[in-house]
C-alpha cells in the first residue's frame, strides 16, 4: 500500500500546466492525508483567480492514481491562498500585493481598468483594496457610485500615542479610498510636487486597509514622479500598463513602461484597451512582445463600459452578462497569475513598509 510521503511525491513530480513547473516547486501541496481508505490530497493555489483549477485537478488525480489500490479512493481538494512579497510592516499595514495601474497618456481608459481588476479580484472573493491616485482627475468614486467622506478613527499605538486612521468607503466588501472624496465635485486642484508625494504617501498608510490580497492603485496618467514615489516607498507586485491600440498611445505607454523599469517595478504586462474597428487592434500586443512584456488581454471597445461606469455600477458589470465581461475578467486572472509567477521567480522581497 502506498504511504502518504509516496502521494505526495507523485503529485510533487506533476507539472503546472500555468507556470510550467512541479507543484513540488511551487509548494503547491499543501497536504496529504490517509484518512480511512482514502488519500486526501489538498493542493493550494496561489491565488483563486487560477484559471482551469480542474484541468489541474485532473492531471494530479490521473498522476496518483496508479498508487491507489483497489478499494481505496482518491479525493483531490482545491483551495486557494494568495500569496505576495509583501505583508506586515512597521506601520501595521498588511498589503500581500500593490498593484500599480499606469498608462503613458490620459483618456485611454486607465481607471476604468484599475476599477475593473479591483472589482475583479473582489469577485473571486479576495480582500481587494483600490486606491484612487489619479489626484488630477479622481473618477473612481464615481464609478464605483460611492460617495461621502471616510471616516477617521483614533488609535493608540504600543508607546501610547495617538495617531489618526482613515476608514476606507466600503462598497460591497471593496475597500475604496480616493482623493475625490476630499476634494468638492466639479473643483480642479493644483498641487506642488512634494505637497502630492506627501498627500499619497500619507493617503496610503494612514487609511486603515486591514488585511488585503490585492491593493489597486490607479496612478496619474504619463511618466510623472508619482509613480515613482509609490515604486520608492512601496513594495509594489508591478505595474501594468493601459494603452489603446493606436500608434500615438503607444509610444506613450512604451515611455511609461522605460520609466518604470528606470526605477526597478516590474512591469506586470499590457492591456489593450478599446479595441476594434475605431482604433484598430492587436497594436499592444506586438508592442508586449518587442519590448518581450506579457500581454494581459485586449478589452473591446464597448458602450456598455461607458454607460456601467458612468452609472456607477462597475461591481455589476463584471457580474451582469455584459459583452465585455470575459474581457474583462481574463484580464484580472492574467495579471493575477503574473503576479504568482514572478513570485515564485524572485526571492522573497522585504517585508513592505512605508517611511
Ligand atoms: P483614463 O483613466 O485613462 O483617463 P477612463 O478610465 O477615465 O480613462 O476612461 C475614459 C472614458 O472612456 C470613460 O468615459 C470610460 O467610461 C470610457 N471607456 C474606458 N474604457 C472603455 C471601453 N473599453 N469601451 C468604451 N468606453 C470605455
Amino acid at each position: 500500500m502506498a504511504s502518504v510521503d509516496d502521494i505526495r511525491a507523485l503529485a510533487s513530480q506533476v507539472i503546472d500546466p500555468e507556470i510550467g513547473r512541479t507543484l513540488g516547486d511551487l509548494h503547491m501541496i499543501a497536504d496529504v492525508q490517509l484518512t480511512g481508505t482514502t488519500y486526501v490530497v489538498r493542493l493550494e493555489l496561489p491565488t483563486p483567480l487560477y484559471p482551469n483549477s480542474h484541468r489541474l485537478k485532473k492531471l494530479v488525480s490521473d498522476k496518483v492514481a496508479v498508487a491507489v489500490e483497489p478499494g481505496q479512493t482518491l479525493d483531490v481538494q482545491i483551495e486557494a491562498k494568495v500569496r505576495g512579497k509583501n505583508s506586515g510592516g512597521r506601520i501595521g499595514l498588511k498589503v500581500h500585493n500593490v498593484i500599480a495601474v499606469g498608462s503613458g497618456k490620459g483618456g485611454v481608459g486607465k481607471s476604468t481598468v484599475a476599477a475593473a481588476l479591483a472589482c475583479g479580484l473582489h469577485s473571486f472573493g479576495c480582500k481587494v483594496g483600490l486606491m484612487d491616485a489619479d489626484v488630477y482627475g479622481p473618477s473612481i468614486p464615481h464609478m464605483l457610485g460611492a460617495s461621502g467622506q471616510p471616516a477617521a478613527t483614533e488609535h493608540v499605538a504600543g508607546d501610547g500615542q495617538k495617531f489618526a486612521r482613515m476608514e476606507p468607503i466600503d462598497v460591497d466588501g471593496l475597500k475604496l479610498m480616493s482623493m475625490g472624496f476630499f476634494i468638492a465635485e466639479g473643483q480642479s486642484v493644483v498641487w506642488r510636487g512634494p505637497m502630492l508625494h506627501k498627500a499619497l504617501t500619507q493617503f496610503l498608510k494612514d487609511t486603515d486597509w486591514g488585511e488585503l490580497d490585492y491593493l489597486v492603485i490607479d496612478l496619474p496618467p504619463g511618466t510623472g514622479d508619482v509613480s515613482l514615489t509609490l515604486s520608492q516607498q512601496v513594495g509594489l507586485a508591478g505595474a501594468v500598463i493601459v494603452c489603446t491600440p493606436q500608434q500615438v498611445a503607444l509610444l506613450d505607454a512604451i515611455k511609461a513602461v522605460d520609466m518604470y523599469q528606470k526605477v526597478n517595478v516590474p512591469v506586470l504586462g499590457m492591456v489593450e484597451n478599446m479595441s476594434g474597428e475605431i482604433f484598430g487592434r492587436g497594436g499592444a500586443k506586438r508592442v508586449a512582445e518587442e519590448l518581450k512584456l506579457p500581454f494581459l488581454g485586449e478589452v473591446p471597445i464597448d458602450a456598455t463600459i461607458r454607460k456601467y461606469g458612468d452609472a456607477g455600477k462597475m461591481m455589476d458589470l463584471l457580474k451582469d452578462d455584459s459583452p465585455s465581461r470575459d474581457a474583462l475578467l481574463a484580464v484580472c486572472q492574467n495579471v493575477a497569475m503574473q503576479i504568482a509567477r514572478n513570485l515564485l521567480e524572485t526571492p522573497a522581497a522585504p517585508t513592505l513598509e512605508i517611511l
